[in-house]
C-alpha cells in the first residue's frame, strides 16, 4: 500500500504576534493547498481564525499540533511575492507580518466573528445519523440560529467543544457564520436586448411597422427606449432601465426580447465605447522631455522625481506612462493622497482606461474592496491594470507590478499614524518597485527634502516641469502684514483689505475664491477674561474648541463635548470671550460681509456624511459656490477652472508648527493652496495674512522659490541631526498613571542609553502629553543614514519586550515609529 503523505502549513494570523504558526493538514486536504490561501484554524484556547498559508512542508515539528479546520477558498488570494512584502514593512516597521495581514486584507477577507456557526443551509434536518452532542448543537443553533464556538461550548458544558464542531462543519451540518463562509457572492441583474431575429435593420423596421399596425404604442417605446440606451447596437440594457409592465412582459413573452443574467460589478462602469485614446495627448516639449526621461529606461535608476509646478500637467503625463505600461498587458499603480481622491482624477483616468481602472479606497464598502482585490489579482477578463488608491492601494495583491506612480509625494497622508504598520507608503512603494523590477515616479510641484536631496545626490533621476500648461503665469503671490493692517485700521475682522478688494474683484468678475484657515471649529477657544484660563478637555491635555452647530465645546483628539459654559469653570467668572478664529466662523463672517454671494465650507465637520465631500467639490465645480472656506482639504491636487483669488486668512500658526519639518511643511502647504488659483486662465491671485512678514518661507513662497528653501533646509538638517542624514525612530509610552509611565519609560531610555548612547534623546512629555485619558511620553533614536539598523530594530525590540515582563508594567505600551515624520 502507498504511504500517505503527512504534510503541514505554516500559517500567518491576522494578530500582533510574531512569526508564523504551524499546523498539520488532515489527509482529504493533500494536494489541495498552496501559499496564499486562506484555511481556518483554532488558535489560543477556543477561538477560530482565517489563517494564510504561508508555507507548505513535511517538516513534523517536535511537539503535537492542531490539524486546519477547513480550507476557505479554493485557489491563493495573495501572492508569495506580497507576502514577502508585508515581511518587509513588519521588519522595517518594526511590528509583525500580523498587523500588516490585519490592514492589508479587506475587512470582507478577514474573519471578524470568527468563531461564529450556523446551521448549514443543506442540512436535511435527518437526526437520527447524529450523535447525542450533536443533536444538542442543532438544537441550540435552531434556537439561536447563529451562536460563538465558545458559547456553544458553555451551553454543552463542553471543554473541548472544537473537535465537535469541526466534524459536524465537516459533515456539512454546520458551516461558519457568512462573515467567515464570505466567498464574495457576485451581484446579478437582469439585461434585456433584442432577440436574434429582430437584429438586423431590416427586421427591426418589419417589427415596428408591424406593431405599429397593431397599435403597440406602449410596446414600440420601449423598444425606442432599448434602442437608445443600447446605442443602436443590439447591446444588452438592464432591465430596471426600461419601463416595467405589460408591454415588457409581452415582448418578452413573445420572443422579441430576452433577459440574461449578468454579473454586475460594484464599482461604476465607464462604457469602453468613448473611451479617450492617451496616445492623442499632445504633449508640450517641456512634457514631452519629461516623458521621454521618465518612460525609457534611459538611466539605471528605477526611482525618479518629477519635479512640476502646479497644473504644468503632471497628470498628463502620468496617463502616457500607464498607458505604456497597460498596452504592455503590465499593471501601474497610481497612489494619490487620501483627500485628493476625489471623482475628478479618477474620471480623468477612467476617461482613458475604462473598465481596466480600479479604485481601491477606505470609502468604499468591504464588498467593493473585495471585489478589487480579486480582481487587481486575477488574470484575464475583467481584471484591473490601473491600480488608483490612497496609501493602502500599495498592499493590493498585485499580478504584474510594472510602475508605481506617487503623486504629490510630499503628502503627509502617505504616512499611517495608527495602528501599525506606520508605514509610508511612498518609501514602502520603492521598495515593493524594487520586488518586482517596476519604476517608480514620485510627483509634486514641492518635493519632500529627502526625495529632491535623493534626486541631487544622484540616486534618484529628475525630471522638471517648470511651466504651468498653457503658459500660463503662476499667480501672484502678496503677503499682507496683519500687525501693520490693524495699526492702520484697515482690518475688518479677520480680513484685510487687500484680500477684501481682491474677493471683491474676483466675485465682480464672476470668478471663484478659496479661503484657506487650518483650524477648523468656529473660534478657537472660550477664554476666561479674569483668569485666563480656556477649558480643557478631561481626558486628554488639549484645550476644547468651539463648534457653533452644536452649540458645544469639543475636544478634537477624543470626541469628548461639553454645551458652552455660562461661567468660567475655575473662577466662576461669567466674562468669557471667543479667542482664536476657526474655519465655521470665516464662513460666517464672509456670509455677512457677502450677503449676496454663496459661501460654504469643506472641513472634517462638514464632510463627515459619505457623499458630502464629493457635493461640496461638485458645487464648486459647477460653480454654484462662490467662496469655499476650508482647512487643508482645499489644498490639495485640485483642478478648478474660475478660481481667481486664494486666501490664506492666517499663515502663522502653520509656520510655527513644532517640529523640524514646520518650515518645509509651510512652504508645501502655502505653494499647494496657492497652485489652486489661475489654473486656466491669466491673474490669479494669492493673499497670504500674517504677523511675520518678513520669514523666510514666505519670501520663498512669494519667489517660488523651491531651491532656496532646499538650501536652508538642508543645512539644518545637516547641523542638528535630522533626515536625510539620520534615520529617526520614535518609542511613545502610554499608560493610565503618570508615576508608572515615568519610572517604566525612563528605565527603558536607560537600557537604550547603554548601547545607543547619544542617539538616545528623552524621555519628555510630547506637545499634548494625554490623551484619551493615557499619559504619552516619548524617546526619540536618530541612528546614522550610513549605518544598517536592523540589528539595532531587534534589540529595541527586545528591550521593549523586557519592559513588559518587568513587574507592575506589562500594561505600558510601547510604541515604535520608524521614520515618524
Ligand atoms: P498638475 O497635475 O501638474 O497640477 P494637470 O495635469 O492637472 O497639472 O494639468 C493642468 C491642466 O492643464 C489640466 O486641466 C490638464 O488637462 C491641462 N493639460 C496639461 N497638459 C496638457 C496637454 N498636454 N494637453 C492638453 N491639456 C493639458
Ligand atoms: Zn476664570
Ligand atoms: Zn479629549
Amino acid at each position: 500500500m502507498e504511504e500517505v503523505k503527512v504534510y503541514y502549513v505554516d500559517v500567518l494570523l491576522p494578530l500582533h504576534l510574531p512569526g508564523t504558526y504551524t499546523y498539520r493538514v488532515p489527509r482529504e486536504y493533500n494536494g489541495q493547498l498552496s501559499v496564499g490561501q486562506r484555511v481556518v484554524v483554532q488558535f489560543g484556547r477556543q477561538r477560530l481564525y482565517s489563517a494564510l498559508v504561508r508555507r507548505v512542508h513535511e517538516e513534523a515539528p517536535q511537539w503535537k499540533v492542531k490539524y486546519i479546520m477547513a480550507i476557505l477558498d479554493p485557489q491563493p488570494i495573495v501572492a508569495e511575492r506580497q507576502m514577502e512584502f508585508w515581511e518587509w514593512l513588519a521588519s522595517y516597521y518594526m511590528c509583525y507580518p500580523g498587523d500588516v495581514m490585519a490592514v492589508a486584507l479587506p475587512a470582507g477577507m478577514k474573519l471578524a466573528s470568527e468563531s461564529a456557526v450556523t446551521i448549514h443551509p443543506d442540512f436535511d434536518g435527518e437526526l437520527s445519523r447524529l450523535s447525542k452532542q450533536e443533536v444538542q448543537v442543532v438544537q441550540l443553533l435552531s434556537e439561536h440560529s447563529v451562536m460563538k464556538v465558545d458559547d456553544i461550548g458553555c451551553a454543552l458544558g463542553l471543554k473541548k467543544v472544537m473537535p465537535l464542531i469541526r466534524t459536524m462543519i465537516e459533515r456539512e451540518i454546520i458551516v461558519m457564520d457568512e462573515e467567515l463562509k464570505q466567498r464574495f457572492v457576485p451581484r446579478t441583474s437582469t439585461y434585456l436586448r433584442l432577440a436574434e431575429p429582430y437584429r438586423s435593420e431590416e427586421a427591426i423596421r418589419q417589427l415596428f411597422d408591424e406593431l405599429e399596425r397593431k397599435k403597440r404604442t406602449k410596446q414600440v417605446e420601449l423598444l425606442m427606449q432599448l434602442m437608445q440606451l443600447s446605442g443602436f447596437g443590439y447591446e444588452p440594457v438592464a432591465k430596471r432601465m426600461l419601463p416595467q409592465g405589460s408591454a415588457m412582459n409581452t415582448l418578452l413573452k413573445n420572443n422579441i426580447l430576452v433577459a440574461e443574467e449578468r454579473i454586475e460589478s460594484r464599482i461604476e462602469h465607464y462604457g469602453d465605447g468613448d473611451l479617450l485614446d492617451p496616445r492623442d495627448i499632445v504633449l508640450n516639449e517641456e512634457q514631452q522631455a519629461a516623458f521621454r526621461q521618465l518612460s525609457t529606461p534611459h538611466s539605471p535608476l528605477p526611482t525618479q522625481l518629477l519635479y512640476g509646478v502646479t497644473s504644468s500637467g503632471k497628470t498628463e503625463v502620468y496617463i502616457k506612462l500607464i498607458d505604456e505600461v497597460v498596452r504592455q498587458g503590465r499593471q501601474a499603480l497610481l497612489l494619490l493622497p487620501e483627500i485628493a481622491l476625489t471623482t475628478q482624477v479618477i474620471n480623468r483616468l477612467k476617461r482613458y482606461f475604462g473598465d481596466k481602472v480600479g479604485v481601491y479606497h477606505s470609502r468604499f464598502s468591504a464588498s467593493q474592496r473585495v471585489e478589487v482585490w480579486r480582481r487587481t489579482h486575477a488574470d484575464g477578463e475583467g481584471s484591473f491594470q490601473v491600480l488608483l488608491g490612497a496609501r493602502s492601494a500599495l498592499l493590493l495583491p498585485f499580478r504584474d507590478l510594472a510602475l508605481i506612480i506617487v503623486d504629490e509625494e510630499h503628502d503627509t497622508s502617505y504616512k499611517q499614524q495608527d495602528p501599525a504598520p506606520r508605514y509610508n507608503a511612498r518609501d514602502a512603494a520603492v521598495y515593493l518597485a524594487s520586488m518586482w523590477k517596476a519604476r517608480v515616479v514620485l510627483g509634486s510641484a514641492t518635493p519632500s527634502v529627502e526625495s529632491y536631496y535623493n534626486a541631487q545626490k544622484g540616486k534618484y533621476g529628475l525630471a522638471t516641469l517648470t511651466q504651468r500648461y498653457g503658459g500660463f503665469s503662476l499667480p501672484e503671490v502678496t503677503v499682507v502684514d496683519m500687525r501693520e493692517a490693524y495699526k492702520n485700521h484697515e482690518m475688518k475682522g479677520h480680513f484685510s483689505s487687500t484680500l477684501l478688494k481682491a474677493i471683491d474683484e474676483a466675485l465682480a468678475h464672476r470668478q471663484q475664491v478659496i479661503l484657506y484657515q487650518n483650524r477648523r471649529g468656529f473660534s478657537l477657544h472660550l477664554e476666561c477674561d479674569d483668569c485666563h484660563q480656556i477649558p480643557q478637555c478631561v481626558h486628554c491635555d488639549v484645550s476644547l474648541v468651539y463648534h457653533k452647530a452644536t452649540h458645544s465645546l469639543r475636544c478634537h483628539y477624543c470626541g469628548y463635548s461639553i454645551p458652552v459654559p455660562t461661567e468660567c469653570p475655575s473662577c466662576h467668572s461669567t466674562h468669557l470671550r471667543m479667542v482664536g478664529v476657526g474655519t465655521e466662523r470665516i464662513e460666517e463672517d464672509l456670509q455677512i460681509m457677502y450677503p449676496d454671494a454663496r459661501v460654504a465650507r469643506m472641513d472634517l465637520d462638514s464632510t463627515l456624511q459619505k457623499n458630502q465631500y464629493l457635493e461640496l467639490l461638485n458645487d464648486f465645480q459647477n460653480r454654484r459656490i462662490d467662496i469655499l472656506v476650508g482647512t487643508q482639504m482645499v489644498t490639495k491636487g485640485l483642478d478648478f477652472q474660475h478660481v481667481s483669488v486664494v486666501g490664506v486668512v492666517n499663515a502663522d500658526n502653520i509656520i510655527n508648527y513644532p517640529n523640524f519639518r514646520s518650515f518645509e511643511r509651510a512652504f508645501q502647504q502655502l505653494t499647494q493652496v496657492s497652485g489652486r488659483a489661475g489654473r486656466h486662465g491669466e491673474g490669479g491671485r494669492v493673499i497670504i495674512q500674517t504677523f511675520n512678514p518678513q520669514h523666510q518661507v514666505l519670501s520663498d513662497v512669494i519667489n517660488n522659490d523651491y531651491a532656496g528653501l532646499f538650501e536652508e533646509q538642508i543645512q539644518e538638517r545637516r547641523v542638528f541631526r535630522y533626515p536625510p542624514f539620520y534615520r529617526l525612530v520614535q518609542i511613545t509610552l502610554k499608560h493610565r498613571e503618570s508615576m508608572v509611565l515615568d519610572a517604566a519609560a525612563d528605565w527603558l531610555a536607560a537600557q537604550l542609553r547603554a548601547t545607543f548612547a547619544w542617539r538616545v534623546m528623552g524621555p519628555e512629555y510630547p506637545l499634548v502629553s494625554r490623551i484619551r485619558a493615557l499619559y504619552l511620553k516619548q524617546i526619540t533614536l536618530r541612528f546614522e543614514k550610513s549605518e544598517p539598523i536592523a540589528d539595532a530594530k531587534r534589540v529595541m525590540m527586545q528591550m521593549a519586550d523586557d519592559l513588559s515582563k518587568q513587574e507592575g508594567w506589562s500594561n505600558v505600551s510601547v510604541i515604535f515609529d520608524v521614520d515618524p515624520y
